[in-house]
């Protein structure tokens, strides 16, 4: 089966508004420019600009036993979210079920792809393994030795990193893994070919697991990083997600924090809230909050660090709506002083290379997978076309499963 889209106007983070026609054959992009039809199907995208369908590095998809988010996974795919990574399984699921769950939703075409890392390690009562609703079900170490042995268990399962974290915010009141812990799961990760991602909401866990060898900040810290912690990292290669969410929805919840029970969380009505012993920052706050993460992300860029799209996305009640591709996150990396390229970079090739996939998807080239999205109009620094409503197009592995041309 072949796809000819014609009369399209070409933006990844190398092309830069080219006009050209793609022909897809099969799952993959066979190649770039004029003529080059005939072809089993044609789409004339004149007016609409061509664009790699986004990564979001920065999702959970399992978060109860019986409700594992396929509707979030299809809606993804069909909003031009090619691949989603999950980092962190918030599910009483058993790693072999989940393992077993993520193959079969992979083979599935109309599924955005998915990466995950399965449970999180820590000790009992830490940000991966609390009382915490939302963290429910890590796997409980008490040693360096068994933390390094867990390492192993998810590699032998296939999961291609390992989540771990620790509430920075009150560190000195709770449980956490302690530096011997953290270094001993990074030096094994570190054998496997595997990375470690860490939850941090502060440069003071961002330091701690830096220091223990983590490579990864799943989000970007809400309080001013040091420009030595900023050179460090920019060095090391160190990956921060962005994950600063809408600051016009500063005054929800950020999605982490919806508890079960509550609106969007799975069943029941019950009030929504911070988890026991959180205390959610004001409006002005978190609007505050917003403000230097994303100065943390311009920073970080200026000094050469890499930066990926994140939103974490956990909870929604209506997926369709909300599994969609990051605007507000791109719009903060423009807003950062990032150009329009590289906060495309950013939710493409970056973090396709970060996730796994950067040699299959995240530019428009010959060879790579056709998961692309058509939006109607040019894409400008607000990002504004890329909102689900404009979508026109979109081919996953190669197979149209949107087309509202
Ligand atoms: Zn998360």
């Amino acid at each position: 089966m072949t796809v000819l889209l014609k009369n399209a106007v070409l933006l990844d983070s190398v092309r830069n508004n080219e006009s050209a026609d793609v022909l897809v054959d099969g799952s993959t992009i066979k190649a770039i420019g004029r003529d080059l039809g005939p072809a089993d199907r044609e789409f004339d995208l004149s007016g609409c600009t061509l664009l790699p369908a986004f990564i979001d590095a920065h999702v959970h998809v399992a978060v109860d036993d019986s409700a594992f988010r396929e509707d979030a996974i299809r809606a993804w795919a069909y909003n031009g979210v090619s691949t989603v990574r999950e980092l962190g399984m918030l599910s009483q699921l058993s790693q072999d079920d989940y393992a077993r769950w993520i193959g079969t939703v992979n083979s599935q075409p109309e599924n955005a792809t998915v990466v995950a890392v399965g449970n999180y390690i820590d000790v009992a009562g830490g940000y991966g393994a609390g009382p915490n609703p939302n963290h429910p079900v890590g796997t409980l170490i008490t040693t360096a030795e068994e933390a390094a042995d867990e390492v192993s268990v998810h590699h032998e399962l296939g999961y291609p990193g390992i989540k771990i974290g620790i509430h920075d915010g009150r560190m000195d009141s709770t449980p956490h893994l302690s530096p011997e812990m953290a270094k001993a799961i990074c030096d094994r990760a570190r054998e496997h070919g595997m990375w470690v991602a860490a939850h941090i909401g502060i440069c003071r866990g961002a330091q701690f697991m830096l220091d223990a060898g983590v490579r990864e900040l799943a989000h970007t810290p809400s309080d001013p990083m040091p420009d030595e912690m900023i050179r460090f990292m920019a060095e090391h290669g160190v990956v921060m997600d962005t994950t600063v969410g809408d600051p016009d929805k500063a005054m929800e919840p950020p999605p982490g924090m919806l508890m079960p029970g509550g609106p969007g969380g799975p069943g029941g009505d019950a009030p929504m809230g911070p988890p026991p012993g959180m205390v959610m920052p004001s409006p002005e706050e978190k609007r505050k909050q917003w403000k230097t993460m994303v100065e943390n992300l311009g920073r970080y860029h200026r000094a050469g660090g890499r930066v990926v799209i994140g939103t974490d996305l956990i909870h929604s009640r209506d997926f369709m709506k909300d599994a969609v591709i990051p605007v507000p996150e791109l719009r903060a990396l423009t807003g950062a002083g990032f150009t329009l390229q590289e906060a495309i970079a950013a939710g493409t090739i970056t973090a396709a290379e970060v996730v796994g996939t950067g040699k299959e998807e995240g530019l428009i080239e010959e060879g790579r997978l056709a998961n692309l999205v058509a939006v109607s109009g040019p894409v400008d620094e607000s990002f504004a076309a890329l909102d689900r409503e404009n979508i026109r197009l979109v081919l996953h592995r190669g197979a149209v499963i949107r087309s509202e041309l």
